[in-house]
């Protein structure tokens, strides 16, 4: 039996998408060919590229003037896309946020186009919570306003919209896209990568409103201008054909299957539930590592009372068939990403195990 996939992404896909993929990899239902052969000029992956984006559009419920791109390149190129379309060195600031490990990455990427102005850091207090709303002062002349929707690595994640109703917002929703719903027309441009909550790596979800895109400067390479993937509807070279069907087959899944976002939040919201009451009822054994307030339902970050009884967690762990717990290599502990494909079986089973190891490490102390 495959083991419980808690991988913090690369993650778990749904049970239905890989057993269609292993099938479509051998030979795709009336054509004849491996899906790793099929070519991104076919009528056949135009259809999917076109079954793809009205599933998101369906799924998001899109008002008509957003795109939907599949972009190459990571949430990374994102970081630097997005400054170089809406950032001008001698322009006002972009406002970025700083909640964490991912957040932190964006920021040089920014930088190294235009200023950037950091309105709060939680670097001083070790990213343990999110700024309150008293604490964001945001400039009303930004060209935009970037942060990070849930922080991967250190499980923060923001349970509310942030951010000014008169500057675009921009959000990396990498870790938690699709999860649970989102007011797309508050933003002007949401990108998150595959391999969470989507599909798997290689491709970029970019959902961006019109306006973005006609503000393109001229001169961008084509590949970093969002106005020539839109033309060239996610094909302006060899798009990676694989990850774009994957990627379509969880959204037919979210969509027909689960019965969409609403509920696959409430499915999400029992899986965190479960767990963090496992951890809250665990007399301190198991330590949160978040604010209780901003603590995140997709990556849930915890340690054990020392850094012995982490690594026989970790092994023991592994042996009875669980993947992934181990945390970020930044931070160490213990992290259980509880993407959406991730079952309300695999947490119980998770959850069953923490008690007894639990029990059996209090045996162990003399
Ligand atoms: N943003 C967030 C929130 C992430 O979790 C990650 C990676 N896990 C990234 C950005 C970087 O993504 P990529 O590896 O696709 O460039």
């Amino acid at each position: 039996m495959r083991s419980h996939n808690f991988a913090a992404g690369p993650g778990a896909l749904p049970e239905v998408v890989l057993a269609a993929t292993a099938e479509a990899i051998r030979e795709l239902p009336g054509t004849g060919q491996s899906l790793l052969g099929m070519s991104h000029r076919s009528g056949w992956f135009q259809g999917v590229v076109e079954e793809a984006e009205n599933h998101f559009r369906a799924l998001l419920a899109l008002p008509p003037d957003y795109h939907i791109l599949f972009l190459q390149g990571g949430s990374t190129l994102q970081f630097a896309q997005i400054a170089l379309t809406l950032l001008r060195r001698d322009g006002p600031a972009a406002d970025y946020l700083h909640t964490g490990y991912w957040s932190g990455k964006s920021l040089p990427e920014a930088r190294a186009v235009g200023p950037v102005r950091v309105p709060w850091s939680g670097a001083g207090g070790g990213f343990r919570r999110l700024p309150r709303d008293d604490e964001l002062v945001l400039a009303a002349d930004a060209p935009y306003f970037h942060y990070v929707s849930n922080e991967t690595v250190e499980g923060l994640q923001f349970h509310r919209l942030i951010g000014r109703g008169d500057v675009r917002r921009v959000c990396d929703m990498s870790s938690d896209f699709l999860s649970r719903p989102v007011d797309v027309s508050q933003f002007g441009l949401i990108y998150a990568h595959a391999q969470k909550n989507l599909g798997p790596a290689g491709v970029t979800v970019v959902v961006v409103r019109d306006d973005i895109v006609r503000s393109v400067p001229a001169g961008l390479p084509s590949m970093l201008d969002y106005r020539s993937h839109v033309q060239a509807r996610s094909a302006l070279n060899t798009p990676p054909v694989f990850a774009i069907y994957v990627t379509m087959l969880v959204a037919r899944w979210l969509r027909h299957e689960i019965g969409g976002i609403a509920q696959m939040a409430r499915i999400n919201e029992a899986k965190a539930t479960r767990l963090y009451q496992a951890l809250d009822a665990s007399g301190g054994f198991y330590r949160g590592r978040a604010a209780v307030a901003d603590r995140s339902l997709m990556n849930i970050v915890f340690n054990l009372p020392t850094p012995d009884l982490e690594a026989r967690f970790l092994r023991a762990s592994e042996t009875r068939g669980f993947y992934g717990l181990e945390g970020h290599r930044s931070l160490g502990g213990v992290r259980a990403s509880l993407y959406n494909a991730v079952t309300l079986e695999s947490v119980d089973a998770l959850v069953e195990f923490m008690r007894e190891f639990q029990a059996s490490a209090r045996e162990d102390t003399p």
